[in-house]
């Protein structure tokens, strides 16, 4: 058996996974964030309780291919560390770590809606944007373990003859102008606020737009106008053919069929099928991912 966790700010939820790939034990503990001596406790306890040969985790943050070193702004005990080597060394297991974008992405493309699609490009509309490539079952992790990281580099510009017509919001990487401060729930909300004036949430939003609110429908329309133009850029420049969506936004079916419809309008080639979906897993897809990533 194979002990699987994805590893969050908030909770560690942790999986024992058979050899038919079959959930056989589950249990869910709040994250030690800042001990490491009891976030290693955790995972010391579950290989006691059910034996494993192996550990597989998820978590948020990047994971360095060449070191193995995780920087995670959520969990200050593994941030720095290497956390793999380390975990190995406690438990006296093999563990592999993958970045839990990644691993979204790895289960959707093999179990989920990514199901034969050699590329498929998944993203997170969460708190956050975050993403994935996975090409033929292998995530594509890039230096520095970003690869898939397309909120961040400047995009929304403003115009000399208009400053304060564009929403340039600062960005938590430093820079302004990223698609993380449009991109996700909390970026939904900005443009809200920017547009009209108004505090709402993101679900109010979307479900404002749903039900004809016009005021929440401009909204979603230049979310998906700012978002797809670069989806559609990067689905060509690393020609992938899918696009799961995971994260809080996922759940807004209407938001994903527009923004769909207009990353299919910026295609240079015609697909008739949605390209934007949401992810089929819901929240097992990261355990689902670190276990496939464990091989
Ligand atoms: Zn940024």
């Amino acid at each position: 058996m194979r002990l699987c966790a994805d590893v969050g700010g908030s909770f560690i939820d942790l999986a024992a996974f058979d050899a038919e790939a079959r959930i056989v034990w589950r249990r869910k503990v709040a994250t030690p964030v800042a001990d490491w001596a009891a976030f290693g406790a955790v995972f010391a306890e579950a290989v006691a309780t059910v034996p494993c040969s192996a550990v597989s985790i998820a978590t948020a943050g990047l994971v360095d291919p060449a070191s193995g070193v995780v920087t995670s702004a959520n969990v200050p005990c593994i941030d720095g560390r290497a956390l793999a080597r380390d975990l190995a060394t406690a438990l006296a297991l093999p563990v592999r770590v993958v970045n839990d974008a990644d691993a979204f992405v790895l289960a959707e493309a093999t179990l989920g809606a990514g199901r034969g699609h050699d590329r498929v490009f998944g993203i997170i509309l969460g708190t956050g944007v975050g993403g994935g490539l996975v090409e033929r079952g292998r995530i594509v992790s890039g230096a520095g373990g970003i690869g898939g990281e397309w909120g961040h580099g400047q995009v929304i510009h403003a115009s000399p003859r208009a400053p304060d017509a564009m929403p340039v919001f600062a960005c938590g990487c430093g820079r302004q102008g990223c698609l993380d401060t449009i991109g996700s729930a909390r970026g939904l909300e900005r443009l809200h606020r920017f547009l009209h004036g108004v505090e709402a949430d993101s679900i109010a939003i979307t479900r404002g737009s749903e039900a004809g609110d016009v005021q929440a429908a401009a909204t979603v329309a230049w979310f998906c106008d700012l978002l797809g133009g670069p989806i559609a850029m990067l689905l060509h420049a690393v020609s992938a053919t899918i696009v799961p969506v995971g994260g809080g936004l996922a759940n807004a079916t209407a938001l994903i069929a527009a923004l769909d419809a207009r990353v299919r309008a910026n295609l240079l080639t015609p697909v008739t099928t949605p390209v934007v979906v949401p992810g089929q897993l819901g929240n097992e897809a990261g355990l689902i991912g670190a276990f496939v990533a464990g091989g």
